[in-house]
C-alpha cells in the first residue's frame, strides 16, 4: 500500500494515523500510524507492508473494507492526501550509493559487486579525484566501463547550508563541469548533499538539477515525489545487519526501492566511515538471495 501526502509544516505535527474498518463505525479496524520523524517537509509517499497493519478486535485483511479513517495529530498544521493505493505495479530495486569517491570504493567494493553480477554508484567530490585516499580518474572512469554510474557531490564537499546562497551553485556546477569534461555525463545533474545537510536555499540552488540525495531514510519509488530530497538508508560501521535487512524486505513486499549509502569499505578498521568489507560481502550476498533488482540513479528513474 502506498500512501502519497503533503506535509505543511512538520514541526506542528505528531503523528498521522489511518484506519480501514470492514464495519460500519470503525468498532474493528486495522491501523497503522507515522510519527512526525518519519515525514518530511513537502511530498512524501511512504510504503506500508499491507500485513504491518495493525489488527483491532477481529479485523482482517481478508475482509472488503467498507470505511478508511483519517486522523493526523498535533498543534495544528495540514496534511494534504493525495492518495493511497495498493498493488501498484513497480519493481523492488536497491541502489548502492557510495559518497566522496573513496579509493576502497574500487579497491574492496567494486570486486565484490562484480562477482554477483551488480553495478554501484560514487558521489564523486571533483577537487579529491585522485588524492591521498580518493580514487583516481582512471579507477572512476573504469567503474564506469562496468555499468557504474558516477554522480555529483560537490566540487569540495562543503556543508552547502554554511555556504554563501550565491556560492552554492558554483559548488554544484563546478563538480558538473568536471565531471561534464571528463566523460561522466550521465548522472553530473544527480547532487548527494555534502553531510546530507540542506536548506530552502540550496533547494532553490538545485534549478536545473535532476536529483538530490539526502541522509533521511525510507524507501522510495520511482518517479519520485520529492526528487530533491531523495531518501536514503546510511550504513555506519556499527549498523546491525538487521536493519538493512529488514529495509530490503520492506522494499520487496512493497516494490519500492531502497537507496543503501556507504562510505569506506575497508578490511578493518573503527572510523565511523567505514564498512568492513566482510560485512559488506554479507550485504550483497543477503540481496542476491532476495527478487530484487539492483540499479543505477538513472536506470531507476527510465
Ligand atoms: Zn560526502
Amino acid at each position: 500500500m502506498t500512501i502519497r501526502f503533503y506535509v505543511q509544516d512538520i514541526t506542528l505535527l505528531s503523528k498521522l494515523e489511518i484506519r480501514f474498518s470492514s464495519v460500519d463505525g470503525m468498532t474493528t479496524h486495522l491501523g497503522w500510524s507515522l510519527s512526525r520523524w518519519k515525514m518530511s517537509r513537502g511530498w512524501n509517499e511512504v510504503m506500508v507492508p499491507i500485513k504491518s497493519l495493525t489488527a483491532n478486535g477481529a479485523e482482517s485483511i481478508d475482509n472488503t473494507m467498507v470505511s478508511i479513517q483519517v486522523s493526523v495529530t498535533g498543534t495544528g498544521g495540514a496534511i494534504v492526501f493525495d492518495s493511497i493505493y495498493v498493488n501498484r505495479p513497480s519493481k523492488a530495486a536497491v541502489i548502492f550509493r557510495f559518497d566522496d569517491g573513496w579509493t576502497t570504493q574500487y579497491t574492496k567494493a567494486f570486486p565484490i559487486l562484480k562477482s554477483y553480477g551488480y553495478v554501484g554508484t560514487v558521489g564523486v567530490i571533483s577537487n579529491y579525484v585522485g588524492t591521498t585516499g580518493y580514487a583516481t580518474l582512471a579507477q572512476l572512469l573504469e567503474l564506469q566501463s562496468f555499468g557504474w554510474e558516477i554522480f555529483n557531490h560537490t566540487a569540495n564537499h562543503p556543508d552547502l547550508t554554511t555556504v554563501d546562497p550565491g556560492l552554492i551553485r558554483s559548488e554544484i556546477d563546478g563538480c558538473r563541469q568536471w565531471m561534464n569534461q571528463n566523460g561522466f555525463r550521465s548522472a553530473s545533474d544527480i547532487v548527494a548533499y555534502p553531510y546530507g545537510s540542506f536548506n530552502q536555499d540550496v533547494l532553490d540552488a538545485m534549478q536545473g538539477y535532476k536529483l538530490g540525495l539526502s541522509t533521511q531514510a525510507e524507501l522510495e519509488l520511482a518517479p519520485p515525489v520529492s526528487p530533491l530530497t531523495l531518501k536514503t538508508l546510511t550504513i555506519n560501521n556499527d549498523t546491525e545487519n538487521s536493519v538493512y535487512e529488514a529495509a530490503v524486505n520492506q522494499a520487496v513486499e512493497t516494490g519500492s526501492t531502497l537507496i543503501i549509502l556507504l562510505h569506506r569499505i575497508e578490511d578493518s578498521g573503527t572510523d565511523e566511515m567505514i564498512y568492513h568489507a566482510d560485512k559488506f560481502a554479507a550485504m550483497v550476498d543477503f540481496l542476491a538471495g532476495k527478487s530484487i533488482e539492483v540499479s543505477t540513479f538513472s536506470e531507476w528513474l527510465l
